[in-house]
């Protein structure tokens, strides 16, 4: 199969619906990351994803409407916050998780009584969401554990041969997940942290905790429990511009090549190595990650990571994606 990247062309939309009607599998730019689209209510079409991400059968689906999607056709009643939530941040990057009226594939949710909604705000995704009119099941466009597509180039590299179409957006401004947000108890809750941040959406909702997984307890979102974000290149972690260097000197030794990962107020202590700048603020950082980590794996024998010290707002979703793709479990 051919897989065509359509930029700026004329009925771009209207094929990439009537690829999704007819059950095929169709990538699209979002805010956040690429997303692997298929109609929701197509058993087959959503299994179809799965199998080509090699996503594991336990790990559900948001599913992507626009703005104008009635979704009381979807789930089950909503608290009081939630209308406020959705009023002040979509569409945009946040994902809230409702009581499930079943009405979508089974497949969608993996057997929970809950779905998880989004409404993206690219005109990319609204543009196609809008013609194809239906709820579009959409995981992140890699292939499982695989480190996220933030251009159309990185979802090609992924699935070139395997999918129909890639609706390109350009490169995605976000740069990390959507907020993953459990909005089915008396205060939200959030389940991945992301670009919607904690403070933000306390100040609308009066309260909001996040998950901690107990141990041996069952994930509330499965996807949390999984390696992810990886690069396909050795890493490792440093405390230190001092370690990181150590390290990195050892590799040159072995005749290696190895690149130093950091935020850009270390740049002056690593003087002679090679340096990837994650850049100086939360929204830099989550809009570069993804993009340096798949940079990375093409060239460096071993990719060194210095954990960023800056906390608050976006941090959290950042320090939790670098943390992962270097191996941690979060
Ligand atoms: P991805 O689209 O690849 O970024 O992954 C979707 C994320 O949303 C995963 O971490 C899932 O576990 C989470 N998710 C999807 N549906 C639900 C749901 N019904 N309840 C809790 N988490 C969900
Ligand atoms: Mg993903």
């Amino acid at each position: 199969m051919e897989t065509k990247i359509l930029g700026r062309t004329r009925g771009r939309f209207a094929t990439a619906a009537a690829y999704i009607k007819a059950g095929e599998v169709v990538a699209f730019h979002t805010e956040t990351v690429y997303g692997l689209g298929a109609n929701a209510f197509d058993d087959e079409a959503v299994l179809k994803v799965f199998a080509l991400k090699g996503r594991p059968a336990d790990n559900p689906l948001i599913v992507h409407v626009h703005r104008d999607y009635d979704i009381t056709q979807l789930i089950d009643g909503e608290p009081h916050y939630a209308a406020a939530l959705r009023a002040a941040f979509l569409p945009g990057p946040l994902t809230m998780v409702y009581p499930s009226t079943g009405k979508v594939s089974k497949y969608v949710s993996c057997g929970l009584n809950t779905l998880a909604i989004r409404v993206p705000s690219s005109p990319v995704a609204q543009a196609f969401l809008r013609a194809s009119d239906l709820p579009v099941a959409a995981p992140s466009a890699n292939l499982s554990k695989h480190v996220s597509p933030v251009t159309a180039q990185h979802v090609y590299d992924d699935f070139q041969g395997k999918i129909p179409l890639i609706l390109d957006g350009g490169a995605c401004t976000g740069g990390i997940e959507s907020t993953v947000l459990d909005c089915t108890g008396k205060v939200p809750q959030i389940l991945r942290e992301g670009l919607v941040t904690r403070e933000m959406i306390s100040a609308v909702a009066g309260d909001c905790g996040v998950y901690k997984r107990q141990t041996g307890e069952k994930p509330k979102s499965p996807g949390m429990a999984y390696k992810h974000y990886a690069p396909r290149c050795p890493t490792a972690l440093a405390n230190s511009a001092e370690e990181a260097l150590r390290i990195y000197r050892n590799e040159e030794m072995g005749c290696g090549k190895p690149l130093i990962l950091c935020e850009s107020a270390l740049i002056p202590a690593l003087e002679g190595a090679e340096v990837l700048d994650l850049g100086a603020t939360g929204e830099e950082m989550a809009r570069r990650l993804y993009a340096l980590l798949r940079r990375a794996e093409d060239s460096a024998t071993l990719l060194i990571g210095i954990e960023p010290k800056a906390r608050g707002g976006v941090m959290a979703g950042v320090c939790n994606r670098f943390k992962k793709a270097f191996g941690e479990q979060t």
